[in-house]
């Protein structure tokens, strides 16, 4: 166990291996009863399945424990499970402010009690922040460092230690989905989209669930959609699955496409 600084906290500790996403999203993934035994992971350049995961020394024990408390447990407990539940999409159909949009239901506050968006939210800024601080090393062929702005990067950083606000400049997106959950994980990688060139931002996926940071010149109108600000919207929708079968297609010409993502039907 490698003794240094942990990036969170900044103190001198013995440093934890600890896993960009959690172990327990790849168990979601993996697809027992088919050919597929390990999970389907989509990086920037390639779809591929793997057990490898994403892991090396960047914090100590105890900042380790406080992402698992403060977001990735709740997460993990409430993603698809294989019987079907989904029990965060539960709860969000349960949440009595709704309204249509062409993407999908928008949900509001006040959430049901089972839904906690602190958590979620909480759970979205650990991986961002983690994939931004930190070059993943040992599996540079899995992922690319996903790096955020300096002053960024110390706001999220006080955020996840609970001595700030989520930074007030940057736009976090939440979609639930609609649909049957896709068994993938994205790790965060820069989203390109050629209208909005001003405007950088990272995604990330695990089943069920999409994540989408974005800072640059947003227009303010942009700024009130962000999950982070009142009211605090959660979107409901099959645009993420919709948008991983289309980015299978587009891989599809360079990458080998296993399990359910490899199925033309689906
Ligand atoms: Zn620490």
């Amino acid at each position: 166990m490698p003794h240094g600084t942990c990036a969170l906290c900044r103190e001198s500790a013995d440093l934890q291996d600890g896993h960009l996403i959690a172990k327990g999203f790849y168990k979601a993934v993996r697809e027992p009863a088919s050919v597929i035994s390990n999970p389907v992971l989509v990086t920037a350049s390639t779809t591929f399945q793997t057990s490898e995961q994403v892991s090396d020394y960047l914090l100590c024990r105890r900042c380790e424990l406080r992402l698992a408390q403060n977001g990735e447990e709740w997460v993990l407990r409430n993603s698809p499970h294989r019987n079907g539940r989904f029990p965060m999409r539960e709860a969000l159909l349960r949440s009595p402010i709704k309204s249509t949009i062409r993407a999908g239901e928008s949900y509001k506050e006040p959430y049901d009690s089972a839904f906690d968006l602190e958590r979620l939210v909480y759970f979205a800024a650990s991986v961002f922040w983690r994939a931004s601080v930190h070059t993943w090393d040992r599996v540079k062929h899995l992922m690319e460092r996903a790096p955020l702005p300096l002053e960024l990067n110390e706001q999220l950083r006080l955020f996840l230690l609970h001595l700030g606000a989520f930074p007030i400049d940057a736009v976090l997106l939440i979609s639930v989905s609609a649909s049957k959950p896709l068994p993938h994980i994205i790790f965060p990688q820069a989203n390109k989209r050629a209208n909005l060139t001003d405007i950088i931002g990272y995604d990330f996926a695990v089943p069920g669930l999409q994540f989408r940071l974005m800072y640059g010149n947003i227009p303010d109108l942009m700024k009130q959609i962000s999950v982070a600000v009142p009211p605090h919207a959660v979107l409901l929708t099959d645009l993420v699955e919709r948008e991983i079968k289309a980015r299978r297609d587009e891989l599809r010409k360079t990458s080998r496409m296993v399990g359910s993502l490899g199925s033309a039907a689906s």
